[in-house]
């Protein structure tokens, strides 16, 4: 006998369901709108050298100034945009917009060694992506290399192969890569053997505490010796304070991003910041 409330197909059918429903659809439309239209806007939030203080890189994050609703951050459209397949023109845009970015503050002398970009698992599993970079580099003349790509540990796992010649094609292009969030997914030290990973960037959740934490402090460990011992530098995500900076200084850690430095800021802001702190890059010109 059916429940009223039971789980499962009944539920789909449920009145609350439907609503919700139609109410994603309409978001899945706004968003269309917004991709097509100038509702989405990039932040970049500072990456600073713990040993020089200089800022080597930024991070490009992605918001929606949705009319109605205000600033919406990814976390509440992304998830969506990716079960729509609308995270590939998204994604298109993301790169475009921050390669003509790079190329102003080039021009400007501002411009810090390299750029990431946040690329969807869903975009990479897509051959288009490889074209997407193309274009970007070639439209804005950039030099690839500063231009990094974040990619998340869990694409790694999904199909290997395809994986690894997507990350080949990539690393051809001359472009950084990056894993996002690492040490959440499954281990993936199979990969990072078999192709040049820059970057690691080890998630917040290690970071948060890891003063206080002893595994956490014993898994941030782990990752930057993993990560030196193949030639990556290692970036911690989510630094708040000054002790956690120092902690992880003594660690040999590479690189810090968080509120401590900088939150993430709008152009106009992150231009000044760049201006104020100075971002120069030695190793390229
Ligand atoms: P992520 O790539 O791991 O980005 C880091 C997130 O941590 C950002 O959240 C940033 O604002 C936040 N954060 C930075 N420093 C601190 C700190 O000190 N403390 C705390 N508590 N948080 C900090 P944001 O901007 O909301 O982005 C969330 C996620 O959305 C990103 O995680 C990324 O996975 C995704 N995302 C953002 N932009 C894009 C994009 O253009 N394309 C795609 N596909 N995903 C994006
Ligand atoms: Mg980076
Ligand atoms: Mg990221
Ligand atoms: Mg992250």
């Amino acid at each position: 006998r059916a429940k009223q409330d039971g789980r499962g197909i009944l539920r789909f059918f449920s009145p609350e369901l439907t609503a919700r429903a139609k109410a994603r659809l309409a978001l899945e439309v706004e968003l269309r709108h917004a991709i097509e239209g100038d509702e989405l806007l990039l932040y970049y939030q500072p990456q600073t050298d713990l040993a020089s203080g200089e800022t080597v890189g930024l991070e490009a994050l992605v918001r929606w100034r949705h009319p109605a609703r205000g600033m919406i951050q990814p976390g509440d459209f992304i998830p969506l945009a990716e079960e729509s397949g609308l995270v590939v023109p998204l994604g298109d845009w993301v790169l475009l917009t921050a390669c003509r970015q790079i190329k102003a503050w080039l021009d400007a002398g501002l411009a810090p060694c390299r750029t990431a970009v946040n690329v969807s698992t869903v975009q990479l599993s897509r051959d288009h992506l490889i074209e997407s970079v193309q274009h970007a580099l070639r439209e804005t003349g950039i030099p690839p290399e500063r231009l990094e790509l974040e990619i998340t540990e869990s694409f790694l796992m999904a199909d290997r192969e395809h994986a690894f010649r997507a990350l080949a094609e990539l690393r051809a292009l001359g472009v950084r890569l990056s894993i996002d969030d690492f040490g959440t997914g499954y281990s993936s030290l199979a990969y990072l053997q078999r192709i040049e990973i820059h970057e690691l960037k080890i998630d917040i959740s290690f970071v948060r505490d890891v003063t206080t934490n002893l595994s956490n402090a014993s898994i941030v460990k782990a990752i930057i010796a993993l990560g030196h011992s193949l030639g990556s530098q290692i970036v911690a995500e989510g630094v708040e304070t000054q002790a956690q900076a120092d902690y992880l200084r003594a660690l040999h850690c590479d690189m810090i991003q968080g509120y401590l430095v900088s939150r993430p800021l709008p152009v106009e802001e992150t231009t000044l910041f760049l201006k104020r702190i100075g971002a120069t890059c030695r190793d390229a010109s």
